[in-house]
């Protein structure tokens, strides 16, 4: 089974991602990831993702579709995918086609999270990472504390793209690439749609029972 999953950036798809990746065991793939490791490598590539990404813009198909083509050709990965954040246009989604068809595979359902940009806005400026342990909160939805989290406050940080502006910017790309992306995958029946403003425990049940329903 592979899936894709769309959802405005800070519309809380990366958490999906990772309660679908463990309960129906697939690999989470997300560009952002993939992305983050070049940078992290500091290799000549993640310098160039780098100075593309502290702009606001998105990075060049060429550059995703080689990484996403390394995942599909790879053999551990085979039918066990959940992509997180791709593709983000057309040119990816026709891309993606022709990777499953020449690896032999096909996409099971594609998901589409839906959240006003209002609650997005609040989402991403609250967003806070820990450097030390990973674990990440929210300063509006869910502020770190004494009963939730081990380290110290210092070590609390914010992304250096999540100001307003960028994530406006990020938003209107989003919607501006990816509403073609969204139907052409409603013209092939694969596409569900769900409310994203809910809790995160009852958008999963809900996701959980379009997965399930395909795998009967
Ligand atoms: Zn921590």
């Amino acid at each position: 089974m592979n899936i894709i999953l769309f959802g405005p950036p800070g519309a809380g798809k990366g958490t999906q991602a990772d309660n679908i990746s463990k309960s129906f065991n697939l690999y989470k793939i997300s560009t952002g990831d993939l992305l983050r490791n070049e940078i992290y490598k500091k290799t000549s590539l993640g310098i160039k993702i780098k100075t593309i990404i502290d702009k606001g813009s998105f990075v060049p198909d060429e550059i995703i579709n080689d990484l996403i083509s390394k995942i599909l050709a790879d053999k551990k990965f085979y039918n066990r995918l959940i992509f997180d954040g791709y593709p983000r246009n057309l040119v990816q989604a026709e891309n993606l086609d022709i990777l499953f068809k020449k690896y032999n595979q096909n996409i099971s359902c594609v998901l589409c999270l839906n959240v006003d940009k209002k609650k997005i806005i609040k989402r991403i400026l609250g967003r806070q990472i820990c450097s030390k342990c990973g674990l990440i909160f929210n300063e509006f939805f869910r502020p770190a504390t004494s009963n939730n989290h081990a380290c110290d406050s210092k070590f609390l940080v914010k992304r250096s793209d999540d100001n307003e502006e960028t994530i406006l910017k990020r938003y209107e790309t989003y919607i501006e690439k990816t509403l073609p992306i969204i139907n052409y995958y409603k013209k092939l029946n694969i596409l569900h749609e769900i409310d994203g403003k809910t809790e995160i425990d009852q958008i999963f049940e809900k996701i959980s029972h379009i997965i399930g329903s395909l795998e009967t």
